[in-house]
């Protein structure tokens, strides 16, 4: 037994720096060729609705136990929900936000299949898209305990995505990989593989999203949208300095005065989302002894944040630019708040595939800009039709409220209240109660 761990451990190590080298080389060429073919103009404004609606769905784990008749049953489900979610909604624009497959349970050689499965729903509506990677997208497959036999060997079990069992691949598909069969199988793909010098981070890249009249990519645009690599999976979870530097390079590039607003996106939450998030069931008491989380805005909060490994200085360099207004994050699948932090907010999207943990009712964060007048939105949707949680971004995180005064939303005053108790007294409520905290 112990010169099959050492064998699997020298080849493991090897095939990182192979992996490595691979991945530099493949990321070179995916942006070569995307050089070449990328001409298409960014998305911007519907000049007919006057808005730009942007779809977040975070955590579809498509291809979890995918040898079982369970697991493709939650993958249909998870495509049911992201349907509904827009015929109702109809978005200009989807943001998948990382955790698109789960690939420890993936055990073919092109985790893209299920990647492009995930991704279909809005492809077959023709609506733009944009992805980052989470922790689970490239992981290497985890061999099922109920796969050994009694001899002790494991059973070679595929998915029937294979006919053939030579197909079966444990090892996983690099990120690079996954992002280039994206971008080569998506007209509608607005993801990238990122600078080389950032890998092992690989969906590292500024959209910019135009005004409704303008008609090429050099006249500035309404807002930038930034997508970042938070790790984990083949690498540690983290932010990089390198990421830390290149975000730098690019907001001072694209938007010197900090003028237009940004967006950004990435999978794990950093450590700032731990020091705002409010307290639990188990922390109810910190609640009534200066507990101070009364402006979150959300539905549920049923867990502890789970973040980044460490902070190397994204969210210090975010907080010094006024023209960021939020980040939005996946991964934990039992919050959907968002909560102001110095002058931004930070945001859970709301798991939206039945893949993953947790049975909390799937849904999908929205975020809504409008041109003239403009402004900023979010609220979320929710597979059965409801919305709840709205809130506006353009304007400080004051308390709540100057928040509900500053931000002009007294239109959703009674919402944004209900919120408040939810997020505040009710946060301990059982999942069950969810028709409770959903009913206004
Ligand atoms: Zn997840």
């Amino acid at each position: 037994m112990q010169w099959v761990v050492l064998v699997l451990v020298l080849s493991i190590s090897g095939s990182i720096v192979n992996v490595f080298g691979e991945a530099m080389m493949i990321n070179r060429c995916c942006n070569e060729r995307l050089a070449n073919s990328s001409t298409k103009p960014y998305p911007g404004v519907s000049s007919d609705s006057g808005r730009f609606k942007i779809a977040l769905f975070a955590d579809l784990h498509y291809g979890e136990n995918s040898w079982t008749d369970w697991g493709p049953a939650q993958d249909v489900k998870s495509e049911i929900v992201m349907s509904r979610i827009l015929d109702a909604e109809k978005p200009d624009f989807v943001v998948f936000l990382g955790d698109v497959v789960t690939a420890n349970n993936i055990a073919i050689r092109n985790a893209s299949l299920y990647w492009e499965k995930a991704l279909s729903p809005a492809r077959n509506r023709g609506i733009s898209l944009a992805s980052v990677f989470g922790n689970h997208d490239d992981m290497a497959f985890e061999w099922p305990s109920d796969w050994f036999s009694s001899s002790g060997i494991p059973d070679l079990v595929c998915s029937e995505e294979n006919n053939m069992c030579s197909s079966c691949s444990f090892e996983g598909t690099s990120r690079s990989q996954l992002m280039i069969n994206e971008i080569e199988n998506n007209n509608l793909s607005y993801s990238r593989c990122g600078p080389s010098d950032l890998l092992p981070g690989v969906s590292n890249y500024v959209l910019p999203v135009h005004h409704s009249c303008q008609t090429n990519n050099d006249s500035p645009p309404l807002v930038l949208l930034y997508f970042l690599d938070s790790g984990g999976g083949s690498y540690p979870e983290i932010i990089s300095n390198a990421q830390v530097n290149w975000f730098r390079t690019q907001s001072s590039h694209l938007n010197p005065k900090m003028s237009i607003p940004e967006l950004v996106f990435w999978h794990i939450p950093s450590l700032a989302y731990k020091k705002v998030a409010p307290p639990t069931s188990s922390q109810q008491d910190r609640l009534f002894s200066g507990g101070n989380r009364k402006h979150c805005v959300g539905s549920i909060n049923y867990e502890t944040v789970d973040p980044q490994e460490t902070e190397l200085g994204i969210m210090d360099l975010l907080s010094s630019r006024p023209s960021v207004k939020a980040v939005f994050v996946g991964h934990n699948h039992g919050l959907d708040w968002c909560c102001p932090w110095r002058n931004l907010w930070l945001c859970f999207a709301r798991h939206t595939g039945y893949g993953g943990y947790g049975n909390w009712a799937r849904g999908a964060r929205m975020i809504q800009i409008t041109e003239d007048p403009f402004s900023l939105s979010s609220w979320i949707r929710m597979e059965d039709d409801t919305s709840h949680s709205h809130i506006y971004f353009d304007g400080k995180a004051f308390d709540g409220m100057q928040l509900i005064s500053d931000l002009g939303i007294h239109h959703v005053l009674s919402k944004f209240w209900l919120h408040f108790c939810v997020i505040t007294t009710l946060d301990v409520a059982s999942s069950n109660s969810q028709n409770q905290i959903y009913g206004f």
